[in-house]
């Protein structure tokens, strides 16, 4: 067992926050790297200690900076790093070079991330593991006739999915043959542009399906667990807006079945660490297995509600050879994990949901949160005085409600985003209560056409 000392998050906003908080429980110091662009930030101010990065390199290079941020990390005697979402967190070649410089990487090794980091390998592990996927091709097309071959052996519509893409980025419908090869074509060349890679692979499109997704536990000593599913339905654009634990639409049966399917993915990898194993449902409640993530999600807090274990510490203490079944994580045996009522997890943005949820930028003048019994909120870098960046993602403070029945966490949630106050950018609230309020929400039924389907919520 290693004892950790110094862990350095390799990240910013909220999740940075989210680390250095974890550390601190456990006794750990922590360190921040941060942009010039984020000189100002709350993040840093949060860790025990903070360092610049990437001085001559832009606001997202900065962060991407492997070789300084590990060069960084020997400096300063750093015992782990850990890199949170987005950004090197699925970067196996980060992964590799903190093993190599003897850091430990919070998550996976490079193997695990890169058998599951591609979405064409990963439907190979699901083949292996015998768990059912979207039915599609699994390597990259390679030319304009193939393209149309595979096309019309699955029958339209199809979807291109870029084998690199994550963040509901590139991905496109083709719903005849006219579009195809325009489509292909320029899918590919998208792909090369946003992720390096111009690989691109086709599967059947599902018109209206629900997203569900398991999150996995596992230790350096063969023991993986899953805590349950949350409902990432509710989405704009492929990107996840509300997500809620339990699942209400989906049966015991099936809440059963893709929770074992979950299991027997992490197993074919020997996953170690937080992970998540995200499936698809159609209408006639059949699942298919669409991707594993090796890291931890943004919705990660609505499980820890109704969980009660702490997945962040749990993955800084897995990293330091911990087993699940030690005091420190507590997770004696599957059966030991009892989800205890309903959290819903609502993501505030600096977004403007009247001109097409544009990002907004500029000060907040008043930045006021509304938390209480049954409210946990996880902010980024908002405060008053604070200026929003056009540099970053747009999340602002993630309003995560916890209570015995579904209704209640829906009320309670409402309550928070009303109490939020919030004047110099815009943000999504308004949009995120419209939804709230809906009786297809209430009754869990929306799939993730709901946004696109209903209009009216942006009124
Ligand atoms: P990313 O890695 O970019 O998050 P995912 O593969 O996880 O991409 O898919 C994100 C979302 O895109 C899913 O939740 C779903 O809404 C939609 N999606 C992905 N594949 C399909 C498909 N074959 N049919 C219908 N929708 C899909």
């Amino acid at each position: 067992m290693k004892k950790f000392k110094r862990i350095l998050v390799a990240n910013r906003g909220e999740i940075a926050i989210r680390i250095f908080r974890a550390c601190k429980e456990l006794g750990i110091r922590s360190v921040a790297i941060y942009s010039n662009e984020d000189k100002t930030s709350l993040f840093r101010t949060k860790a025990d200690e903070s360092y610049l990065i990437g001085k001559n390199k832009g606001p997202i290079d900065a962060y991407l900076s492997i070789d300084e941020i590990i060069g960084l990390a020997l400096k300063k005697g750093v015992d782990a790093i850990h890199p949170g979402y987005g950004f090197l967190a699925e970067n196996s070649e980060f992964a590799r070079k903190c093993q190599e410089a003897g850091i430990v990487f919070i998550g996976p090794n490079s193997k695990m991330i890169d058998s599951l980091g591609d979405k064409i390998t990963s439907k190979i592990v699901s083949k292996k593991a015998n768990v059912p996927t979207i039915p599609g091709v699994e390597k990259p097309i390679e030319s304009d006739e193939e393209v149309v071959e595979f096309a019309n052996r699955f029958g339209y519509p199809i979807m291109l999915k870029a084998s690199a893409g994550g963040g509901g980025r590139g991905m496109r419908i083709v719903r005849s043959e006219d579009e195809l090869v325009e489509s292909f074509r320029s899918a590919k060349s998208e792909a090369k542009k946003a992720f390096g890679i111009e690989d691109v692979f086709i599967e059947k499109y599902l018109e209206k399906p629900k997203h569900i997704e398991v999150q996995i536990l596992g230790d350096a000593h063969g023991n993986i667990v899953h805590l349950f599913e949350r409902d990432c339905s509710i989405q704009r654009r492929h990107q996840k807006l509300i997500e809620f634990t339990p699942a209400i639409s989906i049966s015991e049966s099936q809440r059963k079945a893709i929770c074992e399917d979950a299991i027997k993915i992490a197993k074919a990898v020997d996953y170690m660490n937080a992970g998540t194993v995200e499936f698809l449902v159609d209408k006639e409640g059949n699942h298919y297995f669409i991707e594993m993530n090796p890291r931890i999600q943004v919705e990660h807090t609505v499980t820890e509600m109704v969980t009660g274990y702490d997945i962040v510490q749990s993955q800084i203490l897995i990293a330091q050879g911990y087993p699940l079944s030690s005091d420190e994580i507590g997770i004696k045996s599957q059966e030991d994990i009892k989800p205890r009522g309903y959290a819903i997890q609502c993501r505030v943005t600096t977004e403007d949901p009247s001109n097409q949820f544009a990002p907004d930028t500029g000060r907040i003048d008043i930045y006021r949160t509304g938390s209480g019994f049954g409210i946990r909120l996880d902010g980024g870098n908002g405060f008053t005085g604070s200026v929003i960046s056009p540099y970053y993602d747009s999340l602002l403070v993630k309003v995560t409600s916890h209570s015995r029945t579904f209704e209640d966490a829906i009320r309670k949630s409402i309550r928070s985003i009303k109490e939020l106050s919030i004047s110099g950018v815009k943000t999504n609230t308004g949009f995120l209560i419209n939804v709230l309020n809906r009786e297809e929400f209430k009754n869990g039924i929306c799939d993730t056409h709901f946004i696109a389907d209903n209009p009216s919520l942006f009124d």
